[in-house]
């Protein structure tokens, strides 16, 4: 897939170098791992551009932000200075989110060696699904946390979908594909769409919003229409917790 035009510009070289938009120590708030301590590393940029995206600062022209361009020794660097004792590492997820950072997935398993030799052992990567994984990514990536995206982001299925990526990410048998629900109408969209493409039993739905007001009120239905559908249920523990608050 090409990178499109309606996103900030795309640099022409990196390099070895990874673009990142920040690192923090927190709680995994979402999916399958909710709860789990977690660091999280923010990459640069996205191929999308979701009408409800909630880090615009990764990659939306006249917002985004400067952040670092860093070799994988300083991201791990930075990373293991975040915990407070570096045997936390060992039980720690590192979660690698965006933004898209599968668009830098070139980079990315140099960057898991180098936080597997400071004690990291449980990668995940939170991923929209429209990249094929390489060989060596399935390798080294433990969990797949795939969000595929419905025409509530303003984009259509022939920008949302890439049945060939998301074939790929189940494949690996280490895959959920997570959901971001507005409506009821999501949830036919979703099953015309993707069903085929993933395992029903992978999927999970989760409720839109940057407030608890709005996670409460979406979930309540949502919830029922998991139990109905057969479906998994998130909610975002770290919305729900501190709002919409970077960096937590
Ligand atoms: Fe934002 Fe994710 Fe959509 Fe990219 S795919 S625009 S990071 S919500």
């Amino acid at each position: 897939m090409s990178y499109t035009p309606k996103v900030a510009p795309w640099p022409k070289k990196f390099a070895d170098k990874i673009p990142v938009s920040e690192i923090f120590h927190s709680i995994q708030g979402e999916g399958r791992y909710a709860g789990h301590p977690a660091l999280f590393i923010r990459l640069k940029y996205c191929n999308l551009g979701c009408a409800w995206c909630d880090t615009r600062f990764t990659w939306e022209e006249g917002q985004i932000e400067a952040g670092e361009l860093l070799t994988a020794e300083q991201i791990t660097a930075r990373a293991t200075a975040l915990l407070k004792d570096s045997s936390l590492a060992d039980d720690c997820h590192l979660v690698l989110t965006g933004g898209e950072p599968m668009l830098h997935q070139d980079r990315i398993p140099v960057l898991i060696a180098s936080l597997q030799a400071a004690g990291f052992r449980f990668f995940e990567i939170e991923t929209n699904g429209t990249y094929p994984p390489s060989a060596e990514m399935v390798a080294c990536i433990s969990w797949w946390n795939c969000s595929p995206k419905l025409s509530n982001n303003g984009l259509s299925a022939a920008e949302n979908v890439v049945p060939e990526a998301l074939r790929a990410i189940a494949a690996t048998g280490r895959a959920d594909f997570k959901f971001v629900i507005q409506s009821r109408r999501d949830l036919d969209e979703l099953e015309i769409t993707y069903s085929g493409l993933i395992p029903h039993n992978r999927i999970i739905l989760m409720p839109e919003g940057t407030t608890p007001a709005k996670i409460d009120q979406v979930g309540r239905w949502l919830l029922e229409e998991c139990r109905n559908r057969g479906y998994r249920f998130s909610s975002r523990l770290h919305i729900l917790a501190w709002g919409n608050e970077r960096g937590r």
